[in-house]
């Protein structure tokens, strides 16, 4: 088991607030991705899990069990580091069998080397490592290093494992690799994971519970089709999606019973009733709006001025310019755009999202 509750945690670093009474329940068993921009908390936050920060304020428990004030080595948690903190000197068996050679905080027990050897062997094959067990750290490529970085964190079977960008140092092909093995090896141990990162595309491949962090402060929870599907504000709206969503500024008014969005060059009815009159910034997914060709429609029209067209193979990504917004639309192949060119794009009201332009939060 490894159900993590926290709440109303903080740290501060002399006067400035890193991480900000944040309330969070991870359950056993999740694969819970903190994201946010650099500085958002998400180190801190990761770091007073892993019992190597103290808070300022606020309480962690683990499995019901109040860990708050215990030493880190005492927290039955396992953090995996972006350096990975290999002994260069130790072969991958010494490094993987150095956790096994500290006495069980809980049991206090040491495995003896026969045991030690059993566990370790286990591990290796586990992540496919067991050809390497005579290397030195030097001699193995970044995606190993990570691998036995995660094999030291497993052997002592900790309740929960912490990852700080794990995968920050391997490039962009490996990442994608490692990153799906990791989900499988979440998959297979059935573990808690909590995993810091900047990548979205990294929070939405392997998370089953995204935490969206802005400022210090947790901006959503949800999985990742919901932070993508229902972003709760247009900080969560725009950072999660690549290119990012567009925003238009509207005003939200009714007439005669009904409610209608008034742009600078559209307009729409957007259901019967009343409401007190706001401007709104209205989003839309870049594959949520369309190039209109003749005598196409879309609920919602705007003219855009082609300001560059990204030809990528199996689509098409133009990006123009609005009366008052920056616009990208992407959508199936099409080779007939040009720059400077004046063109329709249309989306419907189904794919619409309406957030408070002074608060930046989500309209229900
Ligand atoms: P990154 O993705 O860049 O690592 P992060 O989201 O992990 O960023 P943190 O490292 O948690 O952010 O930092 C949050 C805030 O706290 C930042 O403003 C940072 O400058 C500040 N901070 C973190 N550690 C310290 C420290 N030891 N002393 C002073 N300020 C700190």
């Amino acid at each position: 088991m490894g159900a993590i509750s926290i709440t109303g945690l903080a740290r501060s670093f002399k006067g400035t607030v890193a991480v900000d009474a944040v309330d969070l329940e991870i359950a056993d068993g999740e694969f819970c991705v903190l994201l946010g921009p650099s500085g958002c908390g998400k180190t801190t936050l990761l770091r007073m899990l892993a019992g190597l920060l103290e808070p300022t304020a606020g309480a962690i428990a683990i499995d019901g069990v109040d860990i708050t004030d215990r030493p880190s080595k005492d927290r039955d948690i396992a953090m995996v580091f972006q350096s990975y903190a290999l002994y260069p000197h130790l072969s991958v068996y010494r490094n993987l069998e150095f956790p096994l050679t500290q006495a069980h905080k809980h049991t206090g027990v040491t495995l003896d080397k026969a045991q030690r050897r059993a566990r370790i062997e286990e591990v290796a094959a586990a992540l496919d490592i067991g050809h390497l067990l005579d290397r030195l750290p030097k001699a193995l490529s970044g995606g190993q290093r990570q691998r036995v970085a995660v094999g030291r964190a497993l052997v002592r079977e900790p309740k929960a494992f912490l990852m700080d960008e794990p995968l920050s140092n391997l490039d962009a092909a490996l990442r994608t690799q490692t990153r799906q093995e990791l989900s499988a090896l979440h998959q297979r141990l059935g573990a808690t994971f909590v995993y810091v990162t900047h990548d979205q595309v990294e929070a939405m491949t392997m998370a089953t519970k995204i935490v969206v962090l802005n400022k210090g402060r947790i901006e959503q929870v949800g999985t990742p089709l919901d932070v993508y599907d229902r972003p709760a504000s247009t900080f969560v709206a725009t950072f999660i999606g690549s290119p990012a969503m567009n925003l238009l500024p509207a005003r939200i008014t009714d007439i005669d019973g009904v409610v209608r969005l008034i742009g600078a060059d559209f307009a729409a009815d957007l259901w019967d009733g009343r409401v007190d009159e706001f401007e709104a910034l209205i989003g839309a997914r870049p594959e949520h709006m369309r190039v209109l060709g003749h005598g196409e429609r879309g609920d919602i029209e705007l003219a855009i001025q082609v300001a560059s067209v990204e030809q990528l193979g199996h689509e098409t990504i133009v990006y123009g310019k609005a009366a008052d917004a920056d616009v990208c639309v992407r959508g199936a192949r099409t080779g007939d755009i040009r720059v400077g060119d004046i063109v329709r794009v249309g989306l419907d009201l189904a794919h619409l999202h309406i957030f408070d332009a002074a608060t930046g939060r989500r309209l229900e």
